[in-house]
């Protein structure tokens, strides 16, 4: 068959990855000029990356966790398995002017802001998430707001001392309503061992892209799909030019799900007010490149405290050695954001001066002139972070469009109950590539 992919990112790549071994002519528009989609590397989306930097560094701050397993198990059919690094950094969270070392449960019995029966009840809950198998699950946590189940059984001060700030950080105003099982997918999911892809995740796209090429898949860059459309003998496609592309037997679209409203013009009303209530929030990282350590060993920080313009601050060199990038210390200051907030017009410049004061708490000995000066790459992705309130799993779009069964929608809010990650867009690209193949109509 003939397919067209939109989107060069994990899904995009896997699927047509998946496609061409068994024999079908896949095409890849993908309207940036590099591959990757949120898991891009620095080096090929910016025109400043140092060539003596021997390890590409990733535009937003990413690991992944020792189970997965479907993007382990691709990096070991690529037979890349011995560029796999599993480490265990250290992650804390920053309250009451320090850190609290925050990722085993010894830690957690150390972190006094809370009564030591507080302590232990936060942990049984935690291992009780942790424990909880699927089939027992989500159906019921779906229905609860993880604000309210976690106050009742953790007590009131334990979630608002540590989890308050970080669901408001992570979902803004929509914080209320994440449901339970989100968060169980999260506590459930996560190891404190992460593992990093030695050369960067960029030098995974690109030898994806590789493997795609050698079986005859082409993919085609600066190529913004502008309209998806049936013309009765096969599936068209037209770019943001205007050329034309079709027709194709099948086509996968692996963008942000608000945008298929966008492409695709004669959904269904309830087809199109389901995706319209389903809402995506937008992620910012800027990235210092100091000549310094930023933090005393920590890898990964979480912001505790409230109304801080960030949510995280992840110092990718004490994760990753620095060596690979020119001695430099990498730190991302990172934050997720709704389609109306004032930082997402801001340049790099305005949000290192909005930024400095409260890194300064972090570290005291940082000047606000090191900061700006020190601030080298912005990236702003405008549907990071699908939002996922009560019951969400009767919104979950279908993979194959109500409309035109040839035409199949893979994104990130089709994941669920699992969080956005490599390894799901990995998984997602195998689930549509099979169904395809298999031709079946679910
Ligand atoms: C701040 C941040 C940190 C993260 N950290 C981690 C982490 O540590 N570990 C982890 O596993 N995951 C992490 N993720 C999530 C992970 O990067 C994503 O879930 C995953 O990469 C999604 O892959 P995807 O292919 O589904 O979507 P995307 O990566 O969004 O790819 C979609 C592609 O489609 C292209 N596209 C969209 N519209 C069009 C169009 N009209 N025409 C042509 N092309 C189009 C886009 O340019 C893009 O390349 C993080 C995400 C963010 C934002």
């Amino acid at each position: 068959m003939r397919i067209a992919v939109i989107g060069a990112g994990f899904t995009g790549l896997t699927a047509a990855f998946e496609l061409t071994k068994k024999g079908h002519k896949v095409q890849i528009f993908e309207k940036d000029g590099y591959g990757g989609g949120l898991a891009s590397g620095v080096r090929r989306a910016v025109a400043d990356y140092p060539d003596e930097w021997e390890w590409d560094l990733d535009c937003f701050y990413h690991h992944w966790f020792t189970g997965d397993r479907e993007i382990l198990d691709l990096v070991a059919e690529l037979g890349l398995s011995k560029r796999i690094n599993v480490l265990r950094p250290t992650t804390a969270t920053w309250i009451n002017n320090r850190f609290w070392q925050l990722d085993s449960p010894w830690s957690l019995l150390r972190f006094s802001p809370l009564p030591v029966l507080s302590r232990f009840r936060m942990g049984c809950i935690l291992a009780y998430l942790k424990y909880l198998q699927r089939t027992s699950g989500v159906s019921w946590m779906e229905k609860l707001s993880a604000k309210d189940w976690l106050s009742r059984m953790m007590g009131e001060k334990a979630y608002r001392v540590a989890w308050e700030s970080l669901f408001i950080g992570k979902f803004g105003q929509d914080y209320r309503a994440i449901n339970l099982a989100w968060f169980w997918a999260r506590v459930n999911k996560r190891t404190s061992r992460l593992v990093y892809f030695e050369g960067g995740f960029g030098d995974l796209v690109e030898i994806l892209i590789e493997k795609i090429r050698e079986k005859s898949g082409e993919i085609a860059f600066n190529r913004r799909v502008r309209e998806i459309f049936n013309s009765g003998q096969g599936i068209w496609l037209e770019d943001e030019d205007g050329k034309k592309e079709g027709p194709f037997d099948r086509l996968i679209f692996t963008g942000s799900l608000p945008t298929v409203l966008e492409l695709m013009h004669d959904l269904p009303e309830a087809y199109q007010n389901n995706v319209r209530s389903q809402r995506m929030l937008g992620a910012l990282v800027l990235i210092l490149a100091l000549d310094k350590p930023f933090m005393p060993g920590v890898y990964w920080l979480n912001i505790g405290e409230e109304d801080w313009p960030f949510l995280s601050v992840v110092e990718h060199t004490n994760f990753v050695d620095k060596a690979h990038y020119g001695n430099k210390h990498l730190v991302y200051i990172g934050c997720y954001l709704s389609d109306d907030d004032p930082r997402i017009k801001m340049g790099k410049e305005e949000l290192a001066v909005l930024f400095a004061p409260y890194l300064q708490r972090i570290n005291p000995q940082i000047t606000k002139e090191t900061i700006t000066t020190s601030s080298r790459w912005l990236f702003r992705n405008k549907y990071a972070q699908p939002v996922v309130g009560l019951r969400h799993s009767e919104k979950i779009a279908p993979l194959r469009l109500p409309t035109d069964n040839r035409v199949y929608v893979a994104t990130m809010s089709q994941i669920y109950p699992w969080d956005r990650g490599v390894n799901y867009a990995v998984e997602m690209g195998k689930r549509v590539s099979a169904l395809i193949d298999e031709g079946s109509l679910e």
